[in-house]
């Protein structure tokens, strides 16, 4: 029989070319809300405008709230109606904050269909470069004060012809020529530390830790007048490498030495706490005022500047012990009170299987 519609196959053929149609669409839709999806949720803002300017899309990391997105918009006014006109463009856009933002806006027009700008935030880049670029002043600074020192004492030395004050002259010069070669042996030493990452894994035992650091300072802290008591390791261990572990316990009772009078204490000791094992070193010294307290692990960042130079201090040794923490998943941290004494922890996090193996 023929309906209306033509034959019984021909409308069965119509109702499955209905339903492809249909699954096509449903499969159109799904794909376009995962783009949709992607777009919201990638981490590089995305403002897509129609061939009028008028704005049809805007991603989640190009929504950044009251201020700042003023200051976005009108930025990306100008860039996005350039970029209609068919050019491409770029911008870097600064975000005094808070939070402090570096945003780079990239447009491109979208061959006659609109343009769309990328928004990439270079905070994290930007903050980098500039620890870098203060990082590399303050190495010139430090490295530029004792050598100006050694060429103006070889200029006096070599217009001078008595011998006493020759003599002065070139213990001054070995002081500073000392200064700079300690300098350079700790910016070596951090940068091992921080291109070293983690270094070897081995089981290491504080009992032999503690061992090379007070063979390390029995020695300096005796000249110095400081009572040195070097615990004993309590049986602990951590998974790590010995030689950072044993730089920055040294670093910490170098410095605890140095900043304590005569007839004064350092000690070190180790206890298992939580999960991990924590290194103490405590001294009896000048302690550390409040203010500067969140600023001593800085590199080149000195409390007292005249102490730490007649002591040798390179201004580097609690970056070195931070870094040396973080290499092993832990961290330091400090106590201090000034004219009573500092107390440093280390605490490296220890494993299950790292108890009760030394
Ligand atoms: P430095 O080589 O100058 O000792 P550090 O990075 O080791 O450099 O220490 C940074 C600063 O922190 C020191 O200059 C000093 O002012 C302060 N400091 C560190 N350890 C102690 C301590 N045990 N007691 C008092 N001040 C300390």
């Amino acid at each position: 029989m023929k309906s209306l519609f033509g034959s019984r196959a021909e409308l069965d053929r119509l109702r499955r070319e209905l339903d492809e149609c249909r699954s096509e669409i449903t499969v159109a839709r799904a794909r376009e809300e995962r783009l949709a999806a992607a777009v919201e949720m990638a981490p590089i803002g995305l403002v897509v405008v129609d061939e009028a300017g008028r704005e049809v899309l805007r991603s989640r990391a190009a929504r950044l709230g009251s201020h700042a997105e003023v200051l976005l918009d009108e930025a990306l006014e100008e860039l996005l109606r350039d970029a209609l006109g068919g050019a491409i463009a770029q911008r870097r856009l600064e975000l005094f904050g808070p939070p402090q933002r570096v945003l780079l806006i990239s447009t491109v027009p979208l061959g006659g269909h609109g343009a769309m700008a990328v928004i990439d935030d270079v905070s994290e880049r930007a903050r980098l470069d500039a620890v870098r670029t203060d990082f590399i002043a303050n190495i010139s600074h430090e490295l530029k004060t004792p050598v100006g020192a050694l060429a103006v004492l070889a200029e006096t030395l070599v217009d001078n012809d008595d011998l006493a004050v020759a003599h002065r002259l070139a213990g001054k010069m070995m002081s500073e020529a000392y200064r700079v070669s300690a300098t350079i042996d700790d910016l070596l030493e951090l940068s091992r530390i921080e291109l070293g990452g983690r270094g070897e894994a081995e089981v290491v035992s504080l009992a032999a830790v503690f061992g090379e650091v007070a063979a390390r300072h029995r020695l300096p802290a005796e000249t110095a007048g400081v009572t040195l008591q070097v615990g004993p390791g309590n049986g602990l261990a951590v998974v790590g490498d010995r030689l950072q572990l044993v730089s920055a316990v040294s670093n910490l009772v170098d410095n605890a030495v140095k900043y304590t009078d005569r007839g004064g204490t350092v000690a070190v000791r180790a206890q298992a706490a939580g999960g991990a094992v924590e290194i103490e070193v405590c001294d009896t010294g000048v302690g550390i005022p409040a203010r500067d307290i969140d600023r001593v692990f800085e590199r080149f960042y000195r409390v007292d500047r005249a102490r730490s130079r007649d002591t040798g201090g390179t201004g580097l040794g609690l970056a070195i012990v931070r870094h040396v923490a973080n290499n092993h998943g832990g961290e330091v941290s400090v106590h201090s009170r000034e004219g009573e004494g500092s107390t440093f922890t280390l605490r490296i996090p220890i494993d299950d299987e790292t108890e009760g193996t030394a």
